[in-house]
């Protein structure tokens, strides 16, 4: 008989099998801490006992009006105590929450509620006529087939009393008084499968239509415990909600807080006197922010700059890639910067660019080059390899090849609702392929070089976009840079910059500064990376403070046609 072989015949232990999901997080903290602080937003300050009570309130509600196992729950609100609640509210219910990304217009917000076929919509005061004029284009196209979804307002204190009182008008039910039908002691029951879905979110729609990303109770679960992870968190933890909770579920940190009792800082407006601000009211300690508003927080004037940091304040970037100058700008101002990257199809971030005590004796420009790289796999993502796609085959680890990013494992989302084409594009051999090209350094981390649709070719050269806006982000003049492709008659295409610069500059002779900032480019990269134009103006950028470069490139088109 083999070795072992009477523990292999232990059979499954299946009467403690428990479907993992994290609203076990939630039930926890009210156990263990009723008392502490859960969520802070203006004079409201709820406990974690009141946010579990709350929570199950929204989800008794809901099941008394028979929404729970197959309804979506759409959620377009911005960072305030109730999106918080309904990412256990809602999946308590057994339904699945929709946040929506509030910058969205009326049409694409239509397209989103009948595509997920919503049937309850959570709406704040001030976005209520937003949501009414998506829920009218929706009505007219779909020809009277959408049944006009339950209509909920979040009130505010901080906004104009008549946007609510108008929602109220219209039939709306109010947030507060939907709570109060509910039963603050429901009986809700984990999922019988951990499979199941827990949220829906679009993608941000940076390079292609929005697609509706699946996610379950068994991937939230272990990705907000990777997510507490990675910072090591305990209670101790005052969150500040920069990053908004529609992005992503907030990276994960709307469940992660619960599973350490943290505290959340809500934040309607995102600004860098309020980040400053919350730092020192609240004694913030950690909060996510994409490479654009960090960059906000490093330019931010002296008056509205509480600097020195009363103590370390932690921050994760991820979203797109962080100029090392920004990084080291952050640094400078005693931030703790670390570096993730990840999709909405991964939960938010899965890849971290995981410090290593010996980097801590290096100067701090090379700390912020190796800071820059997005790194290694989370402790929940088992598979990450950069491929060549056409092979198959993983890419030798010498810094220079360049292929795909793939991933599989517990970070990969369930797949994209209603969309099989895009499925099996997305888990082609077996892989999730992310559309992202990099490179993998002999330490194993990876290191972004560009988006495919982003990557420009010129002359059957590539130019990685990433490379030419790091470099130019060095320039003193400029606040914020984008290179894109723009079409070329001899090379096919080159780079072309968008740059804003920052507010000091003086602005009167663009041509001059165009001119140097080219010099400044020929003396630091190879000619032909060095942009052939500069543009200047404000960026256009998602609600994530994503830059959309599809936008600057259909631009740099209608500018430069062939
Ligand atoms: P969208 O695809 O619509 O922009 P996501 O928010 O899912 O929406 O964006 C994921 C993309 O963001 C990644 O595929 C990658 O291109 C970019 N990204 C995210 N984090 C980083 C990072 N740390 N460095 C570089 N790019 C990043």
């Amino acid at each position: 008989m083999a070795a072992g072989r009477d523990i292999d015949d232990l059979p499954k232990n299946e009467a403690n099998y428990t479907a993992l999901t994290p609203m076990w997080f939630l039930e926890r903290a009210a156990t263990v801490h009723p008392t502490r602080t859960s969520v802070v937003h203006g004079s409201l300050r709820y406990t974690w006992l009141d946010t579990y009570r709350r929570c199950r309130r929204l989800a008794s509600a809901l099941s008394s009006r028979s929404i729970g196992l197959g309804s979506t729950v759409a959620v377009i609100a911005p960072n305030v105590p109730a999106i918080y609640e309904t990412h256990f509210g809602v999946p308590m219910a057994g339904a699945v929450v929709n946040c929506v990304n509030i910058r969205l217009n009326a049409q694409t917000i239509g397209f989103l509620l009948g595509h997920s076929s919503s049937v309850v919509v959570i709406v704040d005061q001030e976005f209520f006529t937003l949501a009414e004029e998506a829920l009218k284009i929706l009505a007219e196209k779909s020809k009277g087939h959408y049944k006009p979804p339950l209509l909920i307002v979040i009130g505010d204190e901080s906004c104009d009393p008549k946007t609510l009182e108008y929602a109220l008008s219209r039939g709306a039910i109010e947030y507060e008084k939907f709570l109060e039908s509910g039963d603050p002691e429901f009986a809700w029951k984990p999922p019988e499968d951990e499979w199941q879905s827990i949220t829906l979110g679009y993608t941000s729609g940076t390079t292609a239509s929005p697609k509706g990303v699946v996610l379950s109770h068994r991937g939230a679960y272990l990705m907000s415990l990777s997510a507490a992870l990675v910072w090591g968190m305990n209670e101790a933890a005052i969150y500040l909600w920069t990053l908004p909770m529609f992005h992503c579920n907030g990276w994960c940190y709307t469940w992660a807080l619960a599973a350490i009792c943290g505290t959340s800082i809500c934040l309607r407006q995102v600004t860098a006197k309020g980040v400053y601000s919350a730092i020192a009211k609240y004694g913030v300690t950690h909060f996510c922010a994409a490479p654009v508003v960090l960059n906000t927080i490093v330019n931010a004037p002296p008056e509205e700059a509480i600097l020195p940091l009363p103590h370390v304040v932690h921050v994760m970037t991820a979203g797109a890639a962080p100029p090392p100058s920004v990084l080291f700008a952050m640094n400078e101002r005693g931030f703790k910067v670390t570096h993730t990257y990840g999709l909405s199809e991964t939960y938010g971030p899965s890849v971290i660019c995981a410090w290593k005590p010996e980097w801590d004796s290096l100067p701090p420009e090379t700390q912020a080059r190796l800071n820059a790289r997005q790194g290694v796999r989370y402790v929940a993502l088992e598979g990450l390899d950069v491929i060549n796609s056409r092979t198959m085959q993983p890419i030798p680890a010498d810094g220079m090849t360049v292929g795909e990013i793939m991933m599989r494992g517990n970070a990969v989302m369930k797949g994209y609702l209603k969309n099989p084409k895009a499925n099996e594009e997305t888990f082609a051999n077996g892989w999730f392929h992310t559309g992202d090209l990099a490179v993998k350094h002999p330490d194993g981390y990876i290191e972004i070089k560009d988006r495919s649709k982003d990557i420009i070719i010129s002359g059957g050269e590539n130019i990685s976009s990433v490379e030419v806006e790091n470099t130019m982000y060095l320039h003193p003049a400029i606040l914020e840079v984008s290179v894109v492709a723009r079409p070329d008659e001899r090379w096919g295409e080159s780079p072309c910059a968008f740059v804003t610069l920052k507010p000091n500059v003086d602005k009167s002779n663009e041509q001059n500064l165009a001119e140097d900032i080219m010099k400044f480019c020929r003396s630091k990269m190879p000619a032909y990376w060095v942009p052939k134009s500069i543009v200047f103006g404000p960026l256009p950028k998602t609600a994530t403070g994503k830059i959309q470069k599809h936008l600057l490139r259909a631009k740099a088109k209608e500018m430069w046609p062939l």
